[in-house]
């Protein structure tokens, strides 16, 4: 296959181009709901407002308050004096790994993660809703409270053995990150009343939920321009596929346009020789003179290495194993001219 190398990139580039799309369709979706969605004060008002939807529900709110744990709140592990209520710890591994054609390039690979929640509200004066699994929102703003990076010590053992496997440890790093009481966020997802007190969670119909220290309009803007320079990916990829669709096309057409015309060519020959040999054979020939096959052209073909001058061209062409005359295995065949 001539173009085997166009039709890897063009797979490449198709799947790319699935990804970038799905992205970009989510990220539409996302921008809509999000202008939809009203936002709403946390005053009284907001209680009774929701008892007269129907379900006691609103799909998709935007509430801004200060965060404020219901009970005891978390204290950072690293550095105690910090509380608050989600706390995520991760262990992130610093390496240079070995990539194509024997460069080396560095990454990051988390080695382990772990997480930590209270029950928090967040609050505008008396009045508060409570948040409900804030660690599946798809953007949690959360300050980082420490991090740490520690190279590592190889020895020459490791070194060597890096070497060989293709990984070597450059360090590890030490991240601590808290979503701290009393910032004051933006909470985006969908509000109802449970045992009489106000909730936010998790949309159930699909849409993220959102706990960012930005408002709504940054918010927006934020994923506005993701959703343009996705786009814009897809673009690409889109035009990059449409030039390669046309590369393979163009390249299959020209070789079928060359297979035909060699065809053409060969028959074209095929025809005049036939065409001028019929013109040159004698008429009026003798028995013995004519083909042993069709006995009607005359002998034109010797075989070897019997020797024998017994076929005509057309015969030749079809008899390749065995000498008609004397049945000797035919190595090969030549014209004979007999003055
Ligand atoms: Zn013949
Ligand atoms: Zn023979």
């Amino acid at each position: 296959m001539d173009c085997f190398q166009e039709l890897v990139f063009l797979g490449i580039d198709v799947l790319v181009l699935v990804v970038c799309g799905n992205q970009y369709i989510k990220l539409r979706k996302n921008c809509r709901a999000l202008k939809e969605a009203p936002q709403l004060p946390i005053d009284e008002n907001l209680g009774e407002r929701l008892r007269k939807e129907p379900d006691q529900k609103l799909k998709y709110v935007v509430i801004r308050g200060s965060v404020t744990p219901i009970g005891r709140p978390l204290h950072s592990a690293m550095s105690p004096s910090v509380t608050g209520v989600l706390q995520t710890m991760t262990l992130t591994e610093h390496r240079v790994a070995r990539a194509v054609m024997g460069f080396w390039q560095e990454e990051k690979q988390i080695i382990h993660a772990s997480s930590n929640e209270v029950p928090f509200r967040i609050v505008n004066g008396k009045h508060g809703v409570e948040i409900v699994n804030g660690l599946s929102a798809e953007l949690l703003d959360m300050d980082t409270v420490y991090e740490n990076y520690e190279p590592s010590s190889l020895s020459l053992f490791d070194h060597v053995f890096g070497l060989f496997s293709g990984v070597r440890q450059k360090g590890l790093q030490t991240t601590e990150q808290l979503l701290r009481d009393g910032s004051f966020i933006t909470a985006v997802g969908e509000l109802e009343v449970e045992n009489g007190g106000l909730r936010l969670q998790p949309p159930t119909n699909g849409a993220p939920m959102f706990l960012t220290t930005a408002t709504k309009n940054t918010l927006l803007n934020r994923l506005e321009q993701a959703k343009s320079s996705t786009l814009l990916k897809v673009l690409i990829c889109g035009t990059i596929s449409a030039v390669l669709v046309g590369l393979i096309t163009r390249k299959i057409y020209k070789r079928k346009k060359m297979e035909r015309d060699e065809r053409k060519l060969r028959e074209q020959l095929e025809k005049s020789r036939t065409e001028r040999r019929s013109r040159l054979r004698p008429t009026n020939l003798t028995e013995e003179q004519r083909c042993v096959v069709c006995v009607e052209n005359p002998k034109e073909v010797i075989c070897l290495p019997c020797g024998h001058v017994c076929l005509c061209e057309n015969c030749a062409a079809r008899i390749n194993l065995h000498c008609p005359v004397c049945r000797a295995v035919i190595e090969t065949k030549a014209a004979a001219f007999i003055a």
